[in-house]
């Protein structure tokens, strides 16, 4: 299954030229997923010219500024290209009536459906899943109601063998085989066994997202040998007391959980506006976990 997440928003709270308020599109198999919507998102989706109308379900983290801001200018721009198609929205309690306020007092009428989802940002739960992956909420520790999201392949799929696959069988039955099935003939004989082009998969791809938050180690056991890992790294260890103040994490905290995690490999941001440079932040996070990479605004990375 294609697994692939764009960053768009690097930034934290404070605007700054350089960088973008928080959100990541992650796009599994055809569809959009949308981790939080800072502002001017929906110019970063145009930007780096990903499908809007691909975009099906948005998950905001919490109710911070530089996490949603940008979904009401979202959600007007879908409904202005005449969008129909339902779109859902998970976010934490008082997202719903703020979106609703302002589509009234805008006069905005949807011509698509929008569905809410509150999170309970308290526990762990499953809180989506489709026929590709589920979401599961990560408690995280912020100033108000916080949670992380973990997109986790299902386990429905097989994988083809490349060098078992004859050279002239179509897109179409590869996807067959792929799903369990056999290739078959109108009159129901076997012409390809998926056993014999495929094996069982034995772990679903996964990528968990983890911003804002205080160092938290609970998390460590929800977000165990993730493939990657998203955390925030606002500042740098010598402000410490600075990240406690404001319910945030160090780089190297970043690296510790991701340690301890046992992740694939660690992407950090929501970087402090102070901070012009960010070598020092990655060679932190670094020093105590070694594939780790800066988050990059436009950059797309294919999990595999
Ligand atoms: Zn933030
Ligand atoms: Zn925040």
């Amino acid at each position: 299954m294609s697994f692939h997440l764009t960053i768009l928003g690097t930034g934290s709270a404070t605007p700054v030229l350089s960088r973008n308020p928080t959100a990541h599109y992650l796009q599994i198999e055809q569809e959009g997923y949308l981790i939080d919507c800072g502002e001017g998102t929906q110019n970063q989706i145009l930007r780096y010219k990903l499908r809007a109308t691909r975009l099906k379900y948005i998950f905001i983290t919490h109710l911070h500024g530089d996490h949603y801001f940008g979904l009401i200018g979202l959600i007007s721009s879908l409904n202005m290209h005449r969008r129909t198609e339902d779109l859902w929205v998970f976010g934490p309690k008082g997202l719903a009536e703020i979106i609703t306020i302002q589509l009234k007092y805008s006069d905005t009428w949807l011509n698509f459906k929008l569905h809410f989802i509150e999170t309970n940002t308290k526990r762990s739960y499953q809180l989506f899943e489709n026929e590709h992956i589920t979401v599961t909420t990560i408690p995280l520790v912020h100033r108000i109601e916080c949670c992380g999201f973990l997109f986790r392949e299902k386990l429905n799929q097989y994988k083809i063998v490349k060098d078992r696959i004859p050279s002239d069988l179509t897109i179409e039955q590869i996807k067959t085989l792929k799903g369990g099935e056999n290739v078959i003939t109108e009159d129901g004989s076997v012409i390809f066994d998926f056993r014999d082009y495929t094996i069982p998969m034995v772990k679903g791809k996964s990528y968990a997202f983890c911003s804002d938050t205080l160092y938290n180690e609970p998390i460590i056991e929800i977000i165990k040998n993730v493939d990657l890992l998203y955390h925030e790294a606002t500042f740098l260890d010598e402000l410490s007391t600075r990240a406690t103040q404001t319910n945030h994490s160090t780089a190297k905290q970043a690296g510790k959980i991701a340690k301890r995690a046992e992740v694939g490999k660690l992407i950090i941001g929501h970087f402090s506006s102070r901070y012009k440079e960010l070598d020092k932040l990655l060679a932190e996070a670094k020093a105590i976990f070694p594939n780790t990479s800066l988050a990059e605004e436009g950059k797309t990375i294919e999990i595999i």
